[in-house]
C-alpha cells in the first residue's frame, strides 16, 4: 500500500517554513513534474498531485493547523484539491501561484514553455481523473494489535473493453469538436486600460476534451467506462486508530480516456471490544477480585488481545488499585514502541450473607486490623485513584 508521505516533505520545506517559502517549494515541483512537461510518465504525474495535495494543506492555515496536530489522519479526506473535473483546476491553483502571465496574456513567466499551451493548439488532451472509492473496513483491537489483511468488495469504473475507454468504436465515430475547433477551450479577448488581457474557459459542448462523439459506443453510452466488482486485497498496518484513513493510490475509479485513476480511501472502522477499553495506544481492562483474593493475594487471569494472562494479585491490595502489563497495549502505527495494559483491581462486596459468614464478620468487625486506619502513603493511593480510569 502507498503510504501518504509527510507534505513537509514533498515539498522539502521544513516545519516551521513561512507561506512564501512553502509557496516558492510548490512552485518549484510543480515546474518540474508538470503533466505537459512529462507526457507519458506516471511517476511525474503522481509527483505533480502528491505536491499539488501538499500545498493545497499547507497554504491553507486551517487545514495547515489541523496538519501539524493530526498528521494525514487530521484531515480525514479533505486534503487535496479536487481533481476530479480533470487538470484544469490544478491549473486554476497554478494560474493562482504564478498570475495572470500563466492564461497566456502577459508572458511574465518564461521558464515555463509550453505550459498551459498544449490546450489550447491542436488536439486538446484532457485528462480525466477518476474518482476516490471510500471504504470503511471493521476491525477488532485483536486485528489491530497484529495488524490485518482484508478482502474488501468494490464496485469500480473500469474502462469499456468495447471502445477501449474511447466512447466509440470506431474512430470515425469521433470528431473534432465544431465549438472550439478541437482546442477544448474557448478564448476572450478583453481590453481594458491596463492592456490586453486573453482568458480560456473550458468549451461546453465538447467538456474541453475537444472532441465529440457522434456514435456512442452501446456498451458503454459513449462514457468509456463500465462498472465492475472487484475484490480488493488490503493490508492494515498495526495501531491504526478509528477514523484513520489509508490512502491506496490509483486503486480508485478509472478515468475516461485513460486518464488517472483515482484512489481507494480506506476508514477505519473499531469495533469497540467488550471487555477491553483503548486509550491511544495503551489499554484499559477492570478486573473484580473477590476479599479474600484482595486480603491474602492469589492469582487471577486477565485477558489481553494476545491471550489469556495469569496476574499476581498482592496480598493487602485495595480497590481501584492498577498494575501495568508492560508491553502488552497495541503497536504505534509508525512502529515505534508499544503501548501497556493497565488493569484496575475492583474489590467484590457480596450483598447478602447467611448467618455463618454473618458471625464471622461480627467477629472480623472487632478486630483491630479492619478498622479503616490509612497511612499517609494510602492517602496518596486514594488521591491518585481520583485520576485513574
Ligand atoms: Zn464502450
Ligand atoms: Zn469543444
Amino acid at each position: 500500500m502507498a503510504e501518504k508521505r509527510d507534505y513537509y516533505e514533498v515539498l522539502g520545506v521544513d516545519r516551521n517554513a513561512t507561506d512564501e517559502e512553502i509557496k516558492k517549494a510548490y512552485r518549484k515541483k510543480a515546474i518540474q513534474y508538470h503533466p505537459d512537461k512529462n507526457p507519458g510518465n506516471k511517476e511525474a504525474e503522481e509527483k505533480f498531485k502528491e505536491a499539488a495535495e501538499a500545498y493545497d494543506v499547507l497554504s491553507n492555515k486551517e487545514k495547515r493547523a489541523k496538519y501539524d496536530q493530526f498528521g494525514h489522519a487530521g484531515l480525514d479526506g479533505q486534503a487535496g484539491p479536487d481533481f476530479s473535473g480533470g487538470f484544469g483546476n490544478l491549473n486554476d491553483i497554478l494560474r493562482d501561484l504564478f498570475g495572470g502571465g500563466f492564461s497566456g496574456g502577459f508572458g511574465g513567466f518564461g521558464g515555463f514553455g509550453g505550459f498551459g499551451d498544449s490546450q489550447r493548439q491542436g488536439s486538446a488532451q484532457k485528462v480525466y481523473r477518476g474518482r476516490d472509492i471510500r471504504v470503511r473496513v471493521s476491525l477488532t483491537l485483536e486485528e489491530i494489535a497484529r495488524g490485518a489483511e482484508k478482502d474488501i468488495q468494490i464496485e469500480r469504473n473500469v474502462p469499456c473493453p468495447d471502445c477501449g475507454g474511447k466512447g466509440a468504436r470506431n474512430s470515425s465515430d469521433i470528431k473534432v469538436c465544431p465549438s472550439c475547433k478541437g482546442t477544448g477551450q474557448i478564448k476572450r479577448v478583453v481590453n481594458s486600460f491596463f492592456g490586453q488581457s486573453i482568458t480560456y474557459s473550458t468549451c461546453q459542448q465538447c467538456n474541453g476534451e475537444g472532441k465529440i462523439v457522434t456514435n456512442p459506443c452501446h456498451t458503454c453510452s459513449g462514457t468509456g467506462l463500465i462498472r465492475r466488482k472487484e475484490t480488493v486485497h488490503v493490508r492494515i498496518p498495526a495501531g491504526v486508530e478509528d477514523g484513520m484513513q489509508l490512502t491506496m493510490r490509483g486503486q480508485g475509479h478509472c478515468a475516461k480516456n485513460n486518464g488517472v485513476n483515482g484512489d481507494l480511501l480506506i476508514v477505519v472502522n473499531e469495533v469497540e471490544h467488550p471487555e477491553i477499553k483503548r486509550d491511544g495506544n495503551n489499554l484499559t481492562y477492570t478486573k473484580i477480585i473477590s476479599i479474600p483474593e484482595a486480603i491474602m493475594g492469589g492469582v487471577v487471569e486477565v485477558p489481553c488481545l494476545d491471550g489469556k494472562y495469569n496476574v499476581k494479585v498482592d496480598p493487602g491490595t485495595q480497590s481501584g488499585t492498577v498494575i501495568r502489563l508492560k508491553g502488552k497495549g497495541l503497536p504505534t502505527v509508525n512502529g515505534y514502541g508499544t503501548g501497556d495494559m493497565y488493569v484496575k483491581f475492583i474489590v467484590w462486596v457480596p450483598k447478602k450473607l447467611n448467618r455463618e459468614e454473618k458471625e464471622m464478620m461480627e467477629k472480623l468487625a472487632a478486630s483491630e486490623n479492619f478498622r479503616p486506619n490509612p497511612s499517609k502513603d494510602d492517602k496518596n493511593f486514594f488521591e491518585r485513584l481520583r485520576n485513574m480510569f
